[in-house]
């Protein structure tokens, strides 16, 4: 059984770590920001909406595959978990031309997949294409305390069939660690670890041995909110009015082919022009099974990471585009029960994320006999605003490409 150091605790370094313990290696996460610090901004995987609404254009070949597999696995985990967790909805996305229908590569994909007629009312006013199909969304809390009990817990484990495994590796320690510095410190921090697979998100700009200058912020707002007659509404019956309406513009995550030569902040005024426009991209509506909460969004605040508290202009903005979308969310007041206004900062990275083996290997002398011991690296970060729902992909990429590190140091 081998060692892996899962470095980071957000989304991906929980799936990767439950991909890798399914395999059967022994797993422990080092991380600044643990799973239950829910209101913690120094990670972005507390503030995801989240539902499943793939970005990758027809070019974007490894994202496909990413979202394609978390489809699945999602569409499994539906059948067999509360919908608290994990929910079917009816999802809408109304998106200008320039996302057109050659870029919806998932029409064989997804469950119900229509073509909607053109639309000339309020709703699709500068769509000239929209699509219909059936969608997944998650309580992000609820689903990572799924996730955080299946990696703590003892075999054999209350996971869905398509997750079963015979040779589970032993429960995952999460060992919390002040913001490191490097690779290697993080090694060190493992007795006999083999490989390191880094999950840092925006900490992959700094950390050294990695000092990835493509790693940008895409700041998000989103507003939560309290929507009584949806209470009722049980994820099976999840049709109008609790129902996903999403108006897209150009892909959030599409790749830039240029590379980044300066941090965030250090840009000229280019930048924030195109925060500005970028800040207006989306507006969705993201209702949560049974609860009558609904999560309204949002922006893409590209580079931009301060301030981390709410813009109100902002947030007007969001409950306007939305309430058009969707007008049952307004009270007979005509405005919204908000419960919270919250922001969060998307690891993106110029090029897309990088999941590959890296370059550096890290050379620890072991005690015991002196020798030194070889630590490998798998990077797994800098997914921007598609986290979530690649999660299952990038995981699953994650432990082919350890086991190729593992089997390459054999004798
Ligand atoms: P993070 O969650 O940022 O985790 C990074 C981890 O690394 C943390 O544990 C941190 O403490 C640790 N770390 C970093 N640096 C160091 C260091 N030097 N030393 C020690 N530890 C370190 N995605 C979807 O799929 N669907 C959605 O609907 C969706 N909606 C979103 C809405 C909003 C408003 C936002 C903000 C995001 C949304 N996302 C969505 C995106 C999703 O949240 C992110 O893609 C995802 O959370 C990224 O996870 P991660 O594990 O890569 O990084």
């Amino acid at each position: 059984m081998s060692t892996i150091t899962v470095l980071g605790s957000g989304i991906l370094g929980l799936t990767n770590a439950f991909e890798l313990r399914r395999k059967g290696h022994k797993v422990v996460i080092v991380a600044r920001d643990l799973p239950w610090d829910r209101f913690s901004q120094s990670f972005a995987s507390p503030w995801a909406g989240a539902n499943w609404c793939s970005f990758a254009s027809k070019e974007e070949i490894d994202e496909q595959r990413w979202d394609a597999k978390t489809y699945q696995v999602w569409r499994n985990l539906e059948s067999e978990l509360s919908d608290q967790i994990i929910a079917r909805l009816n999802f809408t996305e109304l998106s200008p031309a320039e996302r057109g229908k050659e870029d919806v590569w998932f029409s064989d994909l997804v469950d119900d997949f229509k073509i909607l007629p053109k639309t000339t009312d309020e709703l699709g006013k500068g769509s000239d294409f929209a699509i219909t199909y059936t969608s997944f969304t998650i309580s992000v809390p609820n689903y990572t305390e799924w996730l955080v009990s299946q990696l703590k817990s003892e075999t054999p484990l209350e996971v869905p069939s398509c997750l079963k495994s015979s040779k589970w590796g032993p429960p995952v320690e999460f060992i919390r660690t002040s913001t490191l510095g490097s690779i290697r410190s993080a090694a060190e921090l493992v007795p006999g670890c083999e490989v390191m697979i880094n999950c840092t998100g925006l900490g992959s700009l700094d950390l050294e041995g990695v000092e990835d200058r493509n790693v940008h912020p895409i700041m998000g707002q989103t507003v939560l909110i309290n929507v009584p007659s949806f209470r009722s509404q049980a994820s099976s019956s999840y049709s109008s009015p609790c129902r996903c309406v999403m108006k897209v513009g150009k892909s959030p995550i599409k790749k830039e082919t240029t590379t980044r030569k300066t941090k965030p902040g250090g840009d000229d005024g280019q930048q924030e022009e195109e925060e500005e426009e970028d800040g207006k991209q989306a507006s969705y509506v993201i209702p949560r099974a049974r609860t009558g909460q609904v999560i309204l969004g949002g922006s893409f605040q590209v580079g931009k990471a301060s301030p981390l508290t709410p813009d109100k202009a902002l947030t007007e903005r969001i409950i306007k585009s939305c309430s058009q979308l969707v007008p049952e969310i307004l009270g007979p007041d005509g405005k919204v029960d908000i419960i919270s206004e919250n922001i969060g900062l998307r690891p993106a990275r110029h090029g897309g994320a990088r999941v590959e083996i890296g370059q550096s290997v890290v050379g620890l002398l072991d005690e015991q006999g002196g020798k030194t011991r070889q630590v490998g690296v798998v990077h797994s970060y800098g997914i921007g605003p598609a986290g979530y729902q690649a999660s299952f992909g990038i995981a699953e990429q994650v432990v082919q490409l350890t086991e190729k590190l593992l089997k390459g140091r054999q004798p």
